[in-house]
């Protein structure tokens, strides 16, 4: 993989692209895509955004979203702008299989594939250019610096900047974990000074919850989730029948693992969900506990130190018990830290 400073100059020939991210794309995937797509469209280029699956309704309101071709919705058009392109650009996801049922159709394609991402371990063979750097806060943050090292920083519009904020604010948790750094805060300055409406983004992102999903997470609180003091660990399991009853959609259980990690004492949270085609699990941890080193090892998953995902092929009630028998062996590390 060559460096990203090395596809600059590229910039300045007109090509085809597709933007991609991972499936089912959250805040910094679809701020990132999009931010990326308004910045090529102003130098010239042709671009589509691809989605492996659909995303949340929350982001809806996001400026570009209704030009973005949701794959599993409409394979044959999404394939054959896939084959056509010169450059596919990866954003927040590091290993094509996170793209689900598009993989084989990107890794098909001719077209170079250009890497800008901010996870652990990356599949580095597959990309011709690329960025990866697990300290980046937000694969937002990598495109502000994308835009501005490669010299265009006068591009930066008012739809990019809200498309960026999005993902800068969703991936630190509002500017909370340890990643929210002085250059976010600088980059944060400068959209604003653009003419940024940060409060109308948080509204949009956070105070758009349907009843249902209040109810269903009152019940998750109440009957769903153990708390296992013991191992400073608490762990919910979701199963399809609260999907159902509380017309739960994408995006609706966005979060709710984080809830578990505000209990004091509480270092490390697991959330399990029955999805259609696998349990989905997502792991979040406070200081040193590695969970994406728990999610490689144990559960087919991955992603950064303190917030990982992984799945399972059992039942829920086969993977609940798979981890409270794993964490066993977890007991002295989770109990020793502070
Ligand atoms: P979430 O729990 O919100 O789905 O994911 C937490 C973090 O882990 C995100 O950065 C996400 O991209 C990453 N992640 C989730 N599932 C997987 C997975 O199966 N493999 C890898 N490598 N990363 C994942
Ligand atoms: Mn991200």
């Amino acid at each position: 993989m060559q460096s990203i400073e090395q596809f600059y100059p590229i910039l300045n020939q007109p090509f085809k692209a597709v933007i991609t991210a991972h499936q089912k794309p959250d805040g910094d995937a679809m701020g990132s895509s999009l931010a990326l797509y308004h910045f090529l469209i102003q130098l010239g280029h042709e671009v589509t955004v691809v989605s492996p699956t659909n995303w949340a309704d929350f982001l809806n309101w996001m400026p570009g979203t209704t030009q973005v071709i949701d794959f599993e919705s409409n394979r044959k058009e999404a394939s054959k702008i896939v084959q056509d392109a010169d450059y596919i650009f990866c954003l927040d996801f590091n290993i094509l299989h996170r793209t689900k049922n598009l993989e084989p159709v990107i890794k098909d394609s001719k077209a170079i594939k250009i890497l800008i991402d901010h996870h652990q371990q990356p599949d580095t063979p597959t990309f011709g250019y690329g960025i990866s750097d697990v300290k980046m806060s937000s694969t937002c943050e990598m495109i502000y610096d994308f835009i501005v090292q490669s010299g265009h920083s006068n591009l930066i519009n008012i739809d990019i900047a809200t498309c960026l904020y999005t993902g800068l604010m969703t991936d630190t948790g509002s500017f909370r974990f340890p990643s929210t750094t002085a250059s976010v805060h600088k980059i944060i300055a400068h959209l604003k000074e653009l003419g940024l409406q940060h409060a109308k983004i948080h509204e949009h992102i956070y105070d758009n919850s349907s009843e249902g999903r209040l109810k269903f997470m009152g019940n998750a609180f109440l009957n769903r989730m153990t708390v296992l003091p013991e191992f400073k660990t608490a762990v919910m399991a979701i199963p399809k029948t609260d999907i159902y009853k509380y017309e739960l959609k994408t995006g609706d259980t966005e979060g709710l693992v984080n809830y578990l990690l505000s209990i004091e004492g509480i270092k490390f949270a697991a959330i399990v969900i029955d999805r259609e085609e696998e349990r989905k699990w997502s792991f979040r941890s406070k200081g040193n506990f590695d969970v994406n080193i728990f999610a490689r090892t144990h559960f087919e998953g991955g992603g950064h130190a303190n917030a990982a995902g992984g799945r399972s092929s059992k039942t829920v009630d086969e993977t609940l018990n798979d981890f409270k028998t794993i964490i066993e062996n977890y007991k002295s590390q989770l109990t020793q830290l502070n």
